[in-house]
Parts: C-alpha cells; sequence; structure tokens
C-alpha cells in the first residue's frame, strides 16, 4: 500500500486581494457550469461577458440574468476565457469560433481535460492552458456560492506561456468559491482519467450495477419488488450521506452494530478480486484511449448504442418498480437541482 500523502489543499486563507484583478472573463457556453461560473464570477467582481453562438437556446437565460452577450469570437478577447461547452464539441468550437481571436498572454480556462488528453485539442503557444474542474454540477456550484459555502475544485496548468498561469487558475477557482471549500493540485492526466474511472467504477457504473444486482437476487428468491427496492435503493441516501459527510470510518461509528457486523463480515464476499479485475481492465480502457474511441464512435452514430442500452434498461424489472414507487417514496423531488451528473465530461443532457 502507498503512504497517505496528504496534499496541500489550497484554500481562501492563502489568499490576500482581490481575485483576477482587473482582468476581464470571457464566459464561452451557458449550460450547467457556464451559467454558475458567469454568475459566481460576477459575483465575485469580476467583469464578464457570455460568448454564446447564433440562436444559441441558451441566450435568452443569459440576457435574462443581465450579461452582455457575445459573439464566441468576440468573448474570446477577454483576459481570461473559460470554454464551457460540451466536450465533444469543444475542440471544433475552439479552433473555428475562438482560435482565430486569440492573442499572446491569454488564459483558456477548461473544466475538464478530456479535450486535451483524448479529444486532439491543441492550443497555440503564448497562450496560457490551466483546468480549473469543480467537483460537482453546475447547480451545486451556484447554490453553494449564494449560501455562502462552495464546491471543491481539481486544477493543473497544462501550459505555462507567461509564468502566471498556476496564480491565474488559483484566482479563478477562488472567484467561482472553490476556495472555500477546497483547491486540489492535479495534472489534466490525472484529473481525467479519475473522472473518467469513478463514474464507470462508482458513480454511475458501479452504484447502479450493485443495486440491480441486489434487487434481482431477491426478486428472484421470492420476495416483494416494492420492498426490495426500499431497502437497497431508497435506503442507500443514509449511508451515501453519512459516508460523505464522516468518511467509511463515520458511516461504521453511526450505524447499528448489526448493520456493522454484516459489513465486516460478509462486504468482501461482494465486492472481491473479480470485480477488482474488472475495475483494473475498466481504467486500462480509460487509460489508453480505448473508451475515448469507443464514445467517440458512439457519438458519431448520435448516440445509437447508448439509447438501445438505455432502452433496455428501462424494460427491466426494477425501472418499472421505480417508475411507481420513487414518487411516492420521494414526494419533494422538485427540490433536488437538475442539471447534474455524477462527473465532469461527458453529459448525454443538453
Ligand atoms: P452543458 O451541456 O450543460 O452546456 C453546454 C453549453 O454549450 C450550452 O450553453 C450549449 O448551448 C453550448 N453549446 C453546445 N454546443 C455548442 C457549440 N457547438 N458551440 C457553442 N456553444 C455550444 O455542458 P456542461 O455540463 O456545463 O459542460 C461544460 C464543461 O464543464 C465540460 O468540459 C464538462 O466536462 C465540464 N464539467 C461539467 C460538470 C457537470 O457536472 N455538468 C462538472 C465538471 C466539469
Ligand atoms: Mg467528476
Amino acid at each position: 500500500m502507498p503512504e497517505a500523502h496528504i496534499p496541500h489543499i489550497v484554500t481562501e486563507r492563502d489568499f490576500d486581494g482581490p481575485s483576477l484583478s482587473g482582468l476581464t472573463v470571457g464566459v464561452v457556453g451557458y449550460g450547467s457550469q457556464g451559467s454558475a461560473q458567469a454568475l459566481n464570477l460576477r459575483d465575485s467582481g469580476v467583469e464578464v461577458s457570455v460568448g454564446l453562438r447564433d440562436g444559441s437556446p441558451t441566450a435568452e437565460s443569459a440576457v435574462g440574468a443581465g450579461f452582455r452577450v457575445v459573439e464566441v469570437g468576440e468573448a474570446a478577447t477577454a483576459d481570461v476565457v473559460a470554454l464551457l461547452v460540451p466536450d465533444e464539441v469543444l475542440p471544433h468550437v475552439f479552433e473555428h469560433e475562438m482560435a482565430p481571436a486569440l492573442r499572446v498572454g491569454q488564459t483558456l480556462v477548461l473544466a475538464h481535460g478530456f479535450a486535451l488528453l483524448f479529444g486532439g485539442l491543441e492550443v497555440p503557444d503564448g497562450i496560457d492552458v490551466v483546468l480549473v474542474a469543480p467537483m460537482g454540477p453546475g447547480a451545486i456550484l451556484r447554490e453553494r456560492y449564494t449560501t455562502g459555502s462552495g464546491l471543491p475544485a481539481a486544477f493543473a496548468v497544462h501550459q505555462d506561456a507567461t509564468g502566471n498561469a498556476r496564480r491565474t487558475a488559483l484566482e479563478y477557482g477562488r472567484a467561482i468559491g472553490c476556495a472555500r471549500v477546497g483547491l486540489f493540485e492535479t495534472t489534466v492526466a490525472e484529473e481525467t482519467e479519475i473522472d473518467l474511472f469513478a463514474e464507470q467504477a462508482v458513480l454511475a457504473g458501479g452504484v447502479t450495477r450493485l443495486i440491480e444486482a441486489a434487487f434481482d437476487v431477491l426478486v428472484e428468491a421470492g420476495y416483494d419488488p416494492a420492498m426490495a427496492y426500499m431497502e437497497c435503493l431508497y435506503e442507500l441516501e443514509l449511508t451515501v450521506n453519512l459516508v460523505h459527510r464522516y468518511g467509511i470510518s463515520g458511516m461504521r461509528d453511526r450505524i447499528s452494530r448489526t448493520a456493522l457486523f454484516g459489513d465486516l463480515t460478509r462486504g468482501d464476499r461482494i465486492i472481491g478480486e473479480e470485480t477488482r479485475a474488472g475495475m483494473r481492465r475498466v481504467l486500462e480502457d480509460v487509460r489508453s484511449g480505448v473508451f475515448a474511441r469507443e464514445l467517440e464512435d458512439d457519438v458519431s452514430k448520435r448516440g445509437e448504442g447508448t439509447e438501445a442500452a438505455l432502452k433496455a434498461a428501462r424494460e427491466r424489472l426494477l425501472s418499472r418498480v421505480e417508475d411507481v414507487i420513487a414518487p411516492v417514496a420521494h414526494p419533494n423531488r422538485e427540490d433536488v437541482s437538475e442539471g447534474g451528473q455524477a462527473g465532469g465530461g461527458t453529459s448525454r443532457k443538453r
């Protein structure tokens, strides 16, 4: 086991004076991250313009929020330009709409490393390129900011032309509220690879399969699907909240003796060597670019494969049970923020 290396996490205490003082920021894209970051930057005292393509469906909302909405090429003339469009179109938008407007000494900010690592994005010399990746969806980034808190973020320097890239990244992260919790230094490769792996192994792929498998085993054994749903899925919220707040040890301090004994004596039978081997193969596909190529192929076929797999999943018993029970068991679903996806990246929703 490697020794735990506790990194230096940059927080508000590490700054003095205002952030991005005297610099203008152009935010390109006004979706989940774009809208949240533009609003937070403005509330931190930064001068922001929003760059959108002609006929953009989000223009109305950006104008409604009081932003100066300009063409992408004009937003790209700001001192700091945050390119917050979907990763699959990002290199194209950069090359065709931004690159012609850029000049030496500007900073390009990205919220995920995917386009740099796997999308072929190339930025000319003379431009600083940094990553500031909030660890959560835009809606939460904005909500936390307005209540005086924030989301943590990862930051990295990809290209340092001016010698100031790291400082700009830190100040940008602070201006969107992330230093209120903490800025974690990383590299583009690390952020991108861990982000994709975590979505696949835990946040989306792992958790859904764990629930489905447990549900199927109970139903096969003759138990009531509604009860199986409540015990295996609905009650997950408690565990997730405790683990999120207190870590795994803190969660174990707070559950019943019976639950703890079951965890310690049975958990390894559920996630054993076979699952770990599967995770290693998943990580290898991420690192080698095999996953990115498959995704690109699916996007080029208008998501055919994704849609077919989703349709099959919708036909499972669990899906039919949840259609009935989720609204009953969770009557206040409206207050859960929309626009989330587990990690950075490759959202299917627009
Ligand atoms: P989004 O889909 O919510 O918003 C994208 C915006 O780009 C919209 O305003 C859309 O109108 C605009 N757009 C789409 N195609 C365009 C085009 N061809 N030209 C110009 N504009 C176009 O995207 P998002 O989730 O905010 O993702 C933006 C970046 O943030 C990505 O790099 C993503 O990986 C990263 N990120 C997202 C999350 C998240 O939870 N959503 C978290 C961390 C990082
Ligand atoms: Mg992520």
